[in-house]
């Protein structure tokens, strides 16, 4: 997918030499953006939303036992 301002290394011709060829569909599971950033497509954004789970997990469990 060809995009201004920032180019993927792995895009040749508008497909994505990471994942076997197929093509670039950014936040698509296995790109390197997967599970960075936010997309409008919300069905790119569940590892995202996983990651930040955990770490708001992780982040109440310190606060609760700095506070014993
Ligand atoms: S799918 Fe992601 S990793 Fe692959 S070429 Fe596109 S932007 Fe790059």
């Amino acid at each position: 997918m060809p995009s201004a301002g920032w180019g993927c290394p792995h895009e040749v011709n508008g497909r994505c030499s990471k994942i076997n060829d197929l093509p670039c569909d950014p936040g698509m599971k296995g790109c390197q953006l997967f599970g960075r950033y936010v997309f409008f497509d919300d069905s790119k954004n569940a590892r995202l939303r996983e990651k930040q789970a955990r770490e708001h997990q992780q982040n109440t469990v310190k606060q609760e036992k700095s506070e014993e």
